[in-house]
């Protein structure tokens, strides 16, 4: 089983004791290669740096989280820009709305978020999006650059019927994280993982965050890592009747062709 990891935060300080170990242990579990998400100035510098030190296996995207979006000017516009021209960066973002929260005001939001899909009409790249309550906001700014941009996919994509049709009726992707394994807050996504088509399904673990609720046994330290996306991935195989080679085997050619990622 050949598996990638579209989202994780491998530049948390949270993997720096043990790094090189974490890797190991999810190429044990089939997690071939890794996208690192860039979610601000910093995190895309350290995310670039990782994936230069590990061809072939971790690549990046670049820039800025809505939490992070009061942070967005001129200098880290320019930066995201030349990280973009890189072939190891293969996605503009993280960037997206977060209403959820507003740790960065809206009007901030909205500004970095615009001028990120320009960037991403300029280089052509796909788009790494989140969203949290911000649906209809995030709609009309895609729909603002429709036609203009290359793939987007909304990560950890936690959201209701209606909102995962309005992605797949604009082709967007959709990826899939360990909170289908949250019986509080996910167990409706179970369901609706049945609805996305094969080639719009991607698998990630957004590690450290989000330890799948129903890992056995349940490690200690309570850190997510790339090691349990091959738990996640059975969760969503089951959920979909799908044989776990299946719909490993789909999301996985999903992802390499949608972040042009050589295998
Ligand atoms: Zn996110």
């Amino acid at each position: 089983m050949q598996l990638v990891d579209i989202g994780a935060n491998l530049t948390h300080e949270s993997f720096r004791h043990d790094f090189d170990a974490v890797l190991e242990r999810a190429r044990t579990h089939g997690v071939e290669q890794l996208v690192v998400t860039g979610a601000s100035a910093q995190g895309t510098r350290d995310a670039l740096a990782l994936a230069l030190a590990h061809p072939r296996l971790l690549y990046a995207t670049a820039g800025v989280h809505p939490h992070h979006a009061s942070d967005f000017d001129a200098e880290t516009e320019s930066l995201l820009r030349g990280h973009h021209a890189r072939p190891e960066v293969v996605a503009v973002g993280e960037t997206g709305l977060d209403y959820h929260r507003n740790f960065s005001p809206r009007e901030a939001q909205l500004f970095a978020f615009e001028r990120q899909l320009q960037l991403a009409v300029e280089c052509g790249k796909p788009l790494f999006l989140h969203q949290r309550d911000a649906h209809m906001d995030l709609l009309a700014c895609m729909d603002n650059v429709r036609g203009r941009i290359g793939a987007a996919v909304v990560h950890c994509f936690t959201g209701e019927k209606d909102e995962l049709f309005d992605y797949l009726d604009r082709d967007f992707h959709i990826g899939i994280t360990g909170w289908i394994c949250d019986e509080r807050r996910g167990a409706h996504l179970r369901e609706l993982v049945k609805s996305i088509p094969a080639d719009r399904l991607m698998l990630e673990t957004d590690a450290p965050y989000l330890l799948p609720r129903t890992v056995e046994p349940m490690p200690s330290h309570r850190r997510n890592e790339p090691m349990y996306l091959a738990h996640i991935c059975a969760e969503v195989a089951r959920d979909r009747g799908e044989d776990v080679a299946v719909t490993a085997a789909n999301a996985t050619a999903t992802a390499r062709r949608f972040f042009g990622l050589t295998d």
